[in-house]
């Protein structure tokens, strides 16, 4: 039997990156997924491409209407909710002067409101089933980088975010965690990597091996081993683990900038 057998699981952010790396590792655990994106035919293509039964649904995170009722939508086709891992989330630059009004609350709408409007629909029925929520923050909620400002106070917020839930879930038996990668290769990498070595000479390729040598292990994440951490929280095997927040990160957390002569 697989571990996951009969588990229920909602991955929001699924069709892409983190989100469906992670969706696809949930349903050969044996859980039965829905992914969850904004755009249809991205979406459909990712739950064809991933297979397994997993069903591709559209909806905006952000949009209370929208994920009310995706969750009555799951809860009704599959008879409850076990897992929910809320991976959607957007990047904007800037610093606090730089950044617009419009790109902060976008941010924050997509990245926090995007993650509490999930939680708490899925919440009543996780309460049943003593499940789970894990949350795709970063290591932007506790270490940062020039021009981020929003998106790093999204992620500090998420940390701060899966505590409560954590501590006020904890009396119905649900957990609550995030994982919080480094640098993973994804699309939103990959658009920040476009992005940003117009003007290093280095290009896409050339500015992802760089992000990765700042990491200690040398390289950046693949999404699939954001996905090992995932999984494990989602599940039962992580049955006495709840409110913390787990780098995945190439031990970038662990290190200080300054060195020791060679
Ligand atoms: P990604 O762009 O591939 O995935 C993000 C997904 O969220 C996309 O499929 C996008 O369509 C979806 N999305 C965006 N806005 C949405 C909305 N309003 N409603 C529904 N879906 C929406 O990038 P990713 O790297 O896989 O990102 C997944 C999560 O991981 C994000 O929260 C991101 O902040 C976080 N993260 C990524 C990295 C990295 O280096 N890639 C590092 C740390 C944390």
């Amino acid at each position: 039997m697989a571990e996951l057998d009969g588990k229920v699981a909602l991955v929001t952010g699924g069709a892409s990156g983190i989100g469906k790396a992670a969706a696809r590792l949930l349903a050969e655990r044996g859980a039965r997924v829905t992914i969850c994106g904004l755009d249809r035919a991205d979406t459909e293509e990712a739950a064809a491409d991933i297979g397994q039964g997993v069903r591709g649904q559209v909806a905006d995170v952000s949009d209370e209407t929208q994920v009310e009722a995706l969750l009555a939508e799951i809860v009704e086709g599959d008879g409850g909710l076990d897992i929910l891992v809320t991976a959607a989330g957007i990047q904007r630059y800037g610093s606090a002067v730089d950044t617009t009004g419009a790109d902060w609350d976008e941010v924050l709408r997509v990245n926090l409101k995007g993650t509490f409007l999930p939680v708490k629909y899925a919440l009543p029925h996780l309460r049943t089933c003593r499940g789970s929520v894990v949350i795709v923050s970063s290591v932007q909620a506790f270490v940062t980088q020039t021009s981020v400002a929003a998106y790093t106070a999204s992620k500090g917020a998420l940390n701060a975010f899966a505590r409560s839930v954590a501590i006020d879930e904890a009396q119905y038996g649900v957990r609550a965690n995030t994982v919080c990668p480094g640098s993973v290769d994804t699309p939103m990498l990959r658009m920040a990597a476009r992005r940003f070595s117009d003007g290093s000479g280095a290009g896409e390729q050339g500015l992802v091996d760089a992000w990765g040598r700042t990491h200690p292990l040398g390289r950046v994440a693949r999404a699939e081993e954001v996905a090992e951490a995932i999984a494990f929280l989602a599940g039962d095997r992580a049955g006495f683990i709840t409110g913390v927040s787990l780098p995945v990160d190439g031990g970038l957390l662990a290190a200080v900038a300054v060195a020791l002569p060679e």
